[in-house]
């Protein structure tokens, strides 16, 4: 059974693919925290915006693949049945759950897949597009992919040495916390003295959308 937080469509609101049309799978749980509000200090990443835990979310739920594949169809074709379909793989902490068969039904469904990782966990999957976020570097063992955004600021990280991993896209991203007005701008100043750093912003946050 896939443990599902919620499934939704909406546009990439960040990175690369901003703006395409997309369904969300929001895989319930991660492996940096436990999503109890009272655990956040000691989790690897204390900066998470996501709501990640059970599976009460919208069109959440505990299903079988073909359940699972039926709910995306669904969710899509409400909306976006005559483009290409896109789906994302995200959580949490997606690759805890995601699999071949389920890669491979998607495919086979003519979505295109695309997964957001922290990076824990190596895969070598299928997917048409990988997007690595690591939060611990100790933790990170998926060095390559499509791109990788890193949220800034985040001085775990030497952005001098990674930028030369095997990825196509490098971005920057400002860490929203109570200091995002500050973490905005140094990402900026960043990106303009470091051209192969990209600064990716949160669209949706800023248009009110999921
Ligand atoms: S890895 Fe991502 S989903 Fe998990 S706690 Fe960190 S920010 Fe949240």
């Amino acid at each position: 059974m896939y443990k599902v937080k919620e499934i939704f469509r909406s546009i990439q609101g960040e990175g690369f693919n901003t703006g395409k049309e997309s369904v969300f799978i929001r895989f319930s749980g991660c492996n940096f925290w436990n999503g109890r509000v009272e655990d956040r200090l000691e989790a690897k990443c204390n900066f998470c915006d996501t709501d990640f835990v059970g599976v009460n979310g919208k069109n959440g739920g505990n299903y079988n693949l073909k359940e699972l594949i039926e709910v995306v169809e669904r969710v899509w074709d409400l909306s976006f049945s005559l483009k290409k379909k896109n789906v994302i793989l995200t959580g949490g902490e997606p690759l805890l759950q995601v699999d071949k068969k389920l890669l491979d039904f998607l495919k086979k469904k003519n979505f295109t897949v695309a997964v957001e990782t922290n990076g824990s966990i190596k895969t070598d999957l299928d997917f048409d597009w990988i997007c690595v976020s690591p939060k611990d570097p100790a933790h990170w063992n998926q060095k390559k992919g499509d791109e990788l955004k890193i949220i800034y600021p985040q001085d775990k990280f030497n952005l001098k040495e990674i930028v030369n991993l095997d990825f196509k896209f490098f971005f920057l991203q400002p860490k929203d916390d109570s200091l995002m007005k500050l973490n905005l701008n140094k990402t900026i100043d960043y990106c303009k003295l470091n051209k192969k750093w990209i600064p990716s912003f949160q669209f949706h946050k800023a248009i009110g959308i999921q």
